[in-house]
């Protein structure tokens, strides 16, 4: 019952009720990560969803039951996400919500990933926009959007180019500094520029821009526990980093571990106990986790020069004057390595 109360929004709305917090605060990614606003975002919120909704769905024996299952035309279809409706709606300018349903039944097909493909697609169109390629994809145009994704899907035309995703196809057409990745992960739907631990839980995560890395955006987005501009954010990061390391060794589902046993480690500890009758210390087992992710990585030739974000974010300010400070962001980067006792950001021990 705690849980049902504490997850009132997720059980009614699934993901999408993140979007009209994002959008309020300025930190829902707009066009390509041009802006943190979109004019048309309540057309594509969770309750524009919930007009297709067919029924809702859970996992087995899940008290929340985030899932949804939309229906556009003849296409019945699970999801779209949070991140979905995003990135097939503000960041490619998109405001039609049945065009999102069908993108997102597109990709489930096909097998791509949402946010990658969205991603990648955004990109395309600034890059159309700018002139870099030849082919016109404008931002909203979802007949084109929805030919794309069969195109990339098949690497067929431009799909062959795109089906690599926006890092590499920086690296062939240029625009680089508008790329919006980190070692070659599509951000997700969260601003860094409104977010400061986001921006340094995107810069230092092993695999990338993931949002699952550190969960920081809840804590600085709904429920504001941590200010949200402040660079004072290294402890928080690193301690959020490893609890999720545990989250997800424990095969935990993160909405249910933060309203459940609220991301404690010392609930995790009962658990294991309770399952295995031993002691762990499960914060010691997360930052062993990241430091053998880190190691792999530096292997495999990954360096500290990774642990940034795209340009934009240090030069182009949102409408609301959002930008990051790259110093204070360095420091913090500094803070991050020093406190897990990383040389050069790599681990000297595990
Ligand atoms: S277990 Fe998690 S993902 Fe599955 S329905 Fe429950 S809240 Fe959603």
């Amino acid at each position: 019952e705690i849980v049902k109360v504490k997850s009132k929004n997720l059980k009614k709305y699934g993901t999408s009720s993140v979007m009209d917090i994002t959008n309020s605060l300025g930190v829902l990614p707009t066009r390509n990560f041009n802006d943190g606003e979109f004019e048309y975002a309540e057309n594509i919120n969770g309750d524009s969803l919930l007009k297709n909704l067919v029924k809702k769905k859970a996992c087995f024996l899940c008290p929340i039951g985030c899932s949804n299952v939309t229906k556009t035309d003849n296409i019945i279809t699970e999801g779209p996400e949070y991140e979905t409706l995003c990135f097939f709606g503000s960041n490619i300018g998109n405001s039609d919500i049945k065009a999102i349903i069908r993108a997102n039944d597109l990709c489930n097909r096909f097998g791509l990933d949402t946010i990658s493909c969205g991603n990648t697609i955004a990109f395309a169109m600034e890059l159309s926009e700018k002139r870099m390629i030849d082919e016109k994809i404008e931002w909203g145009d979802m007949d084109t959007v929805f030919s794309l994704i069969e195109k990339i899907a098949k690497r067929e035309g431009i799909g062959d180019l795109l089906s690599q995703g926006t890092k590499r196809v920086s690296e062939k057409v240029g625009g680089k500094e508008f790329a919006i990745h980190v070692k070659g992960m599509d951000l997700p739907a969260y601003d860094p520029r409104g977010s400061i631990g986001m921006a340094l839980s995107y810069a230092i995560s092993n695999r990338g821009a993931c949002h699952l890395r550190s969960s920081a955006y809840a804590y600085e987005l709904f429920t504001s526990e941590y200010d949200r501009f402040s660079y004072e954010k290294s402890k928080i990061v690193k301690e959020l980093q490893e609890i999720m390391a545990v989250v997800d060794s424990l095969l935990l589902c993160k909405f249910g571990a933060r309203s459940a046993y609220g991301n404690s480690f010392k609930e995790f500890e009962r658990l294991l106990k309770m399952a295995t009758g031993m002691d762990f210390n499960t914060s010691k087992i997360g930052e062993r986790i990241i430091n053998l992710e880190r190691l792999y990585n530096f292997e495999e030739g990954f360096s500290m020069k990774d642990d940034t974000l795209p340009e934009r974010f240090f030069t182009d300010k949102t409408s609301r004057g959002y930008v990051i400070d790259r110093k204070k962001f360095k420091k913090m980067i500094d803070e991050y390595y020093e406190l897990s006792s990383w040389e050069n950001g790599k681990p000297v021990k595990i």
